[in-house]
């Protein structure tokens, strides 16, 4: 029987870590950290989501400034604002909630947001940067689960670790984190011709495909660690990640659950890169 990795209570005691960290930068600087959270249109899944970045700010004592826009708002619209609190010395991350509506270019908005107050580090520049092992942000995602991976003591280095997906914001950034501990890294992908045969060699699988029941028992070795980042529904509507939780809890050391497992860790780091961002900007010359 595995070892459950409480993504829930990791995130917590981190966050409280982060407050008290925070009540230390606020006696040392005199202002708070700051969070810019922009979401455009009115996605039900994306409001919940930016509500929920706002109780984190609370809970660790930022400030968090709310831009809810409306669906029509222009690309143009949009970038001013981002402008705006680029020069903004109070705010020291920006956020654009995705998905923005289909006339608003993504990619030209993330390129807008200036690299040192992008909390995300989904700039091309951060990316760079994390690439060459040198970084200050990391993509939310990945960075919790190096977190939960460094709270259970897990050991990495020497060991191999299969990705399993190559999306820019989960298993890319992943892979290169886990090459960065050491591990020797595979990363699969839909054109993976048979998954398995990768993954039961591997020492800790991290699933990020996006599909439920899509990693089972069979396809993992024992003792090894997995990591579901699967936010998926089943047939009955119930959450779900991407692996099958009983078949691989029996063979696995560690698992994530899901809910519980990897989603509070994410919004935990964007609370540590938000801190770190003030930090560098406080320290500035
Ligand atoms: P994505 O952009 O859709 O990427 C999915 C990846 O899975 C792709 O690289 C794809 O390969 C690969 N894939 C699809 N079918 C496959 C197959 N049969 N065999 C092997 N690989 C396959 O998704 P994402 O944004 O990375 O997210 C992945 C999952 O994590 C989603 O369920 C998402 O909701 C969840 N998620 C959770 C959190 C959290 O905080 N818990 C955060 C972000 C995402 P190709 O590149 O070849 O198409």
């Amino acid at each position: 029987m595995a070892i459950l990795m409480d993504g829930k209570a990791t995130g917590a005691k981190v966050r409280a870590r982060l407050a008290e960290k925070t009540v230390e930068f606020k006696e040392k600087y005199g202002y708070a950290p700051g969070l810019a959270v922009i979401i455009v249109g009115d996605d039900p899944a994306s409001k919940v989501y930016v509500r929920n970045k706002k109780k984190a700010c609370e809970e660790v004592g930022y400030n968090s400034f709310e831009y809810a826009l409306p669906a029509e708002t222009t690309e143009e619209e949009l970038l001013d604002l981002i402008a705006k609190l680029n020069a903004d010395n109070s705010v020291h991350g920006i956020l654009v909630q995705s998905p923005v509506p289909k006339h608003i270019d993504e990619k030209k908005i993330q390129l807008n947001i200036l690299p040192e107050k992008d909390v995300d580090a989904f700039h091309p520049v951060n990316v760079g940067k994390i690439m060459i092992g040198d970084y200050d942000f990391v993509p939310c995602t990945p960075a919790g689960i190096t977190e939960l991976l460094d709270e259970y003591g897990i050991e990495t280095s020497g060991k191999s670790c299969v990705v399993i997906g190559r999306s820019n914001i989960v298993g890319k950034p992943m892979a290169m984190l886990m090459l960065h501990k050491n591990c020797t890294v595979t990363i699969c992908h839909s054109r993976t011709p048979d998954v398995g045969a990768v993954t039961r060699e591997a020492d800790i699988v991290i699933a990020a495909v996006g599909k439920a029941d899509f990693l089972k028992g069979d396809m993992i070795k024992d003792g090894a660690v997995v990591i579901d980042v699967g936010m998926n529904r089943n047939a009955e509507g119930k959450l779900c990640g991407d692996a099958n939780f009983e078949e691989c809890e029996k063979k696995a050391s560690y698992i994530t659950p899901v809910p519980g497992g990897v989603g509070p860790m994410t919004i935990t780091m964007l609370m540590k890169n938000t801190l770190k961002s003030a930090e560098l900007f406080a320290n500035k010359d």
